[in-house]
């Protein structure tokens, strides 16, 4: 539940939120805006939940509504994301011409857009003219890292709320406190921003199931290195050859041996439930280094679409 770990982690926020909600002073603007480390995006659609859910005062995450916002399969919510291509003035025409028309769901409708700081200016005074003349019903959700590139004239007409990056610590605590494992919780915090993508990957037979095949190859590479090639191509490589799947692999691997660099120096290890079996692997320190380099390496070419599984295969021979 992303409500409880909200109310525990952006305690300012959720009651904002909460009494808006509560005496239906709900305002038609929000806009979100956060350092890194907060997943904005996860906080965007509770919100939507809450304009949707009949459940609860909030969401109650669970109805039929709450799912569909959640997979991004509902309606009435238009989505628009500004990070890799900017937010042009014809996307905000779209979204005002679909809205014109009756409501679908028969609910509200709601439009978010995220990384509005780095909307064209055309599209920014039409989103403008917009928010100027508010229709009941409809509400928009926006998000920005940089206020400054946000017309002041649109921050004034939004319910502005900024969040604070939790300390990872903080982020670790909150998953805990909420029935993740501590091992569970120190790796996936180190790859995710939101708690509640953490707890959801946490909780996901895929990632147990990754996390196994990522213990295997490390202890392969240490203690029965001839047999790496052969035990990934028959197990990991087999079973998993989808991108997100083999970089959440390789990030748990990685994570893997850095802890047995770490141990080496006397840190603690996020992988704390293994830290004792850490204990019997050894490695130069220098190779140690070369190999996490070279997974590195690997996760930028994956993220450049290059073939996975030939990768794969080149990555495991410089290990
Ligand atoms: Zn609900």
């Amino acid at each position: 539940m992303i409500k409880e770990v909200l109310q525990e982690t952006q305690p300012v926020f959720y009651q904002t939120l909460l009494s808006a909600f509560s005496q239906d002073k709900i305002p038609h603007a929000f806009l979100l805006t956060s350092q890194k480390g907060v997943d904005i995006h996860e906080i965007a659609l509770f919100i939507a939940k809450c304009l949707i859910c009949d459940q609860e005062v909030l969401a109650c995450e669970a109805c039929n509504d709450c799912r569909r916002i959640e997979e991004m399969n509902y309606i009435d919510l238009k989505y628009y994301n500004g990070k890799d291509e900017s937010i042009k003035k014809r996307h905000i025409e779209q979204i005002q011409e679909e809205f014109s028309k009756s409501s679908v769901e028969g609910k509200a409708k709601i439009y978010i857009l995220e990384n509005i700081d780095n909307a064209t200016p055309e599209a920014m005074n039409t989103l403008l003219k917009t928010l100027e003349e508010p229709v009941p019903g409809i509400y928009a959700i926006l998000t920005c890292e940089n206020m400054n590139r946000v017309l002041p004239t649109i921050i004034s007409r939004c319910m502005v709320i900024h969040f604070r990056a939790l300390s990872m610590k903080g982020l670790i605590d909150a998953v805990v406190a909420k029935g993740v494992k501590q091992e569970d919780a120190n790796l996936l915090a180190s790859i995710y921003d939101g708690a509640g993508k953490i707890i959801e990957t946490a909780n996901s037979e895929l990632y147990q199931e990754l996390k196994v095949e990522a213990l295997n190859f490390i202890e392969d590479y240490f203690l029965k290195h001839d047999n790496l090639i052969i035990n990934a191509q028959t197990h990991i490589f087999k079973n998993h050859k989808e991108k997100d799947e083999i970089n959440l692999f390789l990030d748990l691997v990685m994570m893997g041996l850095r802890d047995v660099l770490y141990q080496s120096y006397g840190l603690t290890t996020l992988y704390c439930d293994h830290a004792k079996q850490f204990e019997l692997y050894h490695q130069d320190p220098e190779r140690l280094i070369q190999a996490i380099e070279q997974i590195l390496y690997a996760k930028e070419q994956i993220r450049r679409n290059a073939n996975v599984l030939l990768l794969m295969d080149s990555m495991m021979y410089h290990l």
